[in-house]
């Protein structure tokens, strides 16, 4: 089967879903790989690269989009959609929950289309798991864009001239994003603490040497290992707990995230007052509704002296990093959807992997999360 790579356009976007490497893969597992010109750019991967790995340059955008698996980072926008055509297989982030007319679309053009942020978060599923790539290095990526931001030292540094403290940390929401936040400031010196509302995280936290601060009600993991939304009780006991830890703190990242919802509403204009200034937030919820009160995004609002950062699409930031493990999770996920033998694209709705990402099959959406 053909395989095509077009050129990410949305704003911000740098990353590419494959690479040389996972180009060469495909190849030789008997595909063909054809590439829109320019589309490794942003990711430091230069068209020669790919066709070095065996892959064809095509200048013009639809005849990467002409494949019969498509192959994305983002959803496509309005101008990609209409060279999308009936029975194509289309697989990326398509953000389903806060484009529900899109994936109408998707059906109305009878495409085929898996969107990965849907896989369940299984054993199996990590070496396609791209929320877990994707996190991992924003987490990181934000604990160097709060770091740079912050005016003072991050370790203690002692000195002839007396000792700088180091900075206190403190990160909210646990997940991958929030653990690898929590690694890196701990290695630049940092003295951390972190707190999320699954019971699993207190120990994750701890075993990463930071301190566990706050209460985990009952019952606050779903069955698919996400937190659920707060009641208002359990919300006004996390307020009062994040109320008296902030202002003792520099840096507060933040990365709370419910699936399918708006993020939670966690630290409030009147927490953000209470920091000293100086004191930088960064909000990696920003593009979610935010969990900072006041967070813009794209912008760094200043309160008093305290920075609340809101910067978009971090894991872009880092494309060169990103896109290699966004194209080996891809890589990996395409093996579920070819059929051995004939080598085409194929739909085994037995394997749950393939079921808990297909959005659209046959003029329908199939999801059970997105039919209305
Ligand atoms: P996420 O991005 O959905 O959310 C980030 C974190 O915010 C989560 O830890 C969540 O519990 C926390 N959060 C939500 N509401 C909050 C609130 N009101 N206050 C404080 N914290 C709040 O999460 P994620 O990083 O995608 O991880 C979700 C789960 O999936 C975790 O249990 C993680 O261990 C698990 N996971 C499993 C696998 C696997 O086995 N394949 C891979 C990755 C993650």
């Amino acid at each position: 089967m053909q395989v095509g790579i077009p050129k990410e356009v949305r704003e911000h976007e740098k990353r590419v879903a494959a690479t040389p490497e996972t180009v060469k893969k495909l190849v030789g597992q008997g595909h063909e790989v054809v590439v829109e010109a320019g589309a490794g750019l942003g990711a430091a991967v230069a068209d020669a690269a790919f066709e070095a790995a065996g892959a064809k340059i095509v200048a013009d955008k639809a005849a990467a989009f002409a494949a019969d698996v498509v192959l994305k980072v983002q959803r496509p926008t309005d101008d990609e959609m209409g060279l999308l055509k009936e029975g194509q297989y289309l697989v990326g982030m398509l953000d389903p929950y806060f484009n529900k007319d899109q994936v109408k679309v998707y059906a109305d053009k009878k495409l085929t289309t898996f969107s990965l942020e849907l896989l369940p978060r299984t054993t199996r599923a990590q070496a396609m798991d791209v929320l877990s790539s994707q996190a991992n290095l924003a987490g990181y990526k934000a604990v160097v864009e709060a770091m740079a931001a912050y005016d003072r030292a991050m370790p203690m540094m002692m000195t002839a001239a007396g000792t700088v403290t180091p900075a206190k940390v403190f990160i909210v929401g646990a997940g991958v994003a929030g653990l690898q936040a929590i690694a890196t400031a701990r290695r630049m010196g940092a003295v951390v603490s972190a707190t999320d509302v699954r019971p699993a995280a207190r120990e994750e936290v701890q075993s990463l040497g930071a301190k566990f601060v706050g209460f985990v009600p009952e019952d606050a993991a779903t069955s698919g290992g996400y937190a659920r939304p707060l009641t208002p009780e359990e919300q006004a006991e996390q307020a009062k707990m994040v109320a008296d830890h902030i202002k003792g703190q520099d840096i507060v990242i933040t990365t709370a995230q419910i699936p399918g919802r708006n993020a939670p509403r966690i630290v409030t204009a009147e927490m953000v007052q209470s920091m000293r200034r100086g004191s930088v937030i960064l909000d990696m919820a920003v593009e979610t509704g935010g969990n900072v009160e006041g967070s813009k995004l794209g912008e760094v609002v200043e309160v008093e002296g305290v920075r609340v950062l809101g910067i978009p699409n971090l894991p872009a930031k880092l494309a060169p990093a990103t896109s290699v493990l966004y194209a080996k999770n891809l890589l990996n996920f395409v093996a579920l959807i070819v059929d051995g033998e004939s080598k085409s694209p194929v739909v085994n709705k037995d394997d749950n992997l393939v079921a808990g990402t297909l959005l659209t099959e046959g003029g329908a959406v199939v999801h059970p999360n997105f039919q209305s």
